[in-house]
């Protein structure tokens, strides 16, 4: 393991793990832990020796979200201009980057992936989930806002299921991720760090080259269904609804409220 920091890297053969590492804040994701992720990706990217990357959390939970209360004190009187960029780049560029990254990766979810947590594990391309794993997006139901950045949504689980999963903001068990084919394996919460890796140096024994082609052109199939132009097109209906008189009073009146209502849901 490196230092602490907002994030934490272990190496195991051909396999990196790089796990989210603010345990005391939930895995909220705030700026500095965004941008060592993106860092960590491009070099993992370039790195001959690893061949698959597990992303992990530290502690109980695997991610709240984002940093709200970051968000609250350094990006509250954002102009839409601000927004648009901060956004646009630590939210929308650094989740595709993940998505697109040239080898396989695999979340390691345990507690709650909730909001931008459900978002970023569902950038990876499997899901393995511990039994106490749990997936929300209140954000919509909650904040006024229109899920979060990127919706994935859709992509990951049938249009119907995702349309209540939204529309409730209810919290989704990983049982029930697994039955509708987003979660790959259910494994006990004690034994999520061996059973992850095991997968993962599994997959790092394939011929690395062929993973990434297979990789690219599995992409790629849901690219020409739209992927890239769907979640682009959502990204600017999100970045409206930051700007809806009912975002506004919920933000003015209920960040803080927010923040607890999502806290006590994330446990
Ligand atoms: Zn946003």
């Amino acid at each position: 393991m490196s230092e602490a920091g907002p994030i934490l890297l272990e190496r195991v053969g051909a396999v990196l793990r790089i796990r989210l590492a603010r345990e005391e804040a939930r895995n909220a994701q705030n700026r500095q832990l965004l941008d060592e992720l993106d860092r960590a990706f491009a070099e993992a990217a370039e790195d001959a020796g690893v061949n698959v990357v597990i992303l992990a959390g530290a502690g109980r939970h695997f991610s709240s979200g984002h940093d709200l209360k970051q968000a609250q004190a350094e990006r509250a009187g954002f102009t839409v201009e601000e927004r648009w960029h901060y956004e646009s780049e630590r939210y929308l560029d650094y989740c595709l980057r993940i998505r697109d990254f040239p080898k396989p990766t695999i979340a390691q979810v345990q507690g709650g992936a909730i909001a931008a947590g459900f978002m970023l594990a569902n950038m990876c391309d499997l899901i393995v989930a511990a039994e106490d794993a749990f997936f929300s997006d209140p954000v919509s139901y909650m904040m006024g806002a229109a899920a979060t950045e990127v919706l994935v949504h859709p992509w990951v689980m049938p249009i119907r299921i995702a349309k209540e999963f939204l529309f409730t903001g209810n919290r989704m068990s990983a049982q029930r991720g697994y039955e509708i084919g987003f979660v790959n394996r259910i494994v006990p919460a004690a034994d999520i760090d061996r059973a992850t890796m095991e997968l993962a140096t599994h997959i790092s024994a394939a011929p690395p080259f062929a993973m990434r082609l297979v990789k690219r052109s599995l992409n790629r199939s849901e690219d020409v269904r739209g992927f890239k132009e769907a979640i682009s097109a959502h990204f600017d209906i999100h970045q409206l609804s930051h700007v809806t008189a009912e975002y506004g009073a919920l933000a003015r009146g209920g960040v803080a409220a927010s923040i607890k209502k999502i806290s006590e849901k994330s446990g």
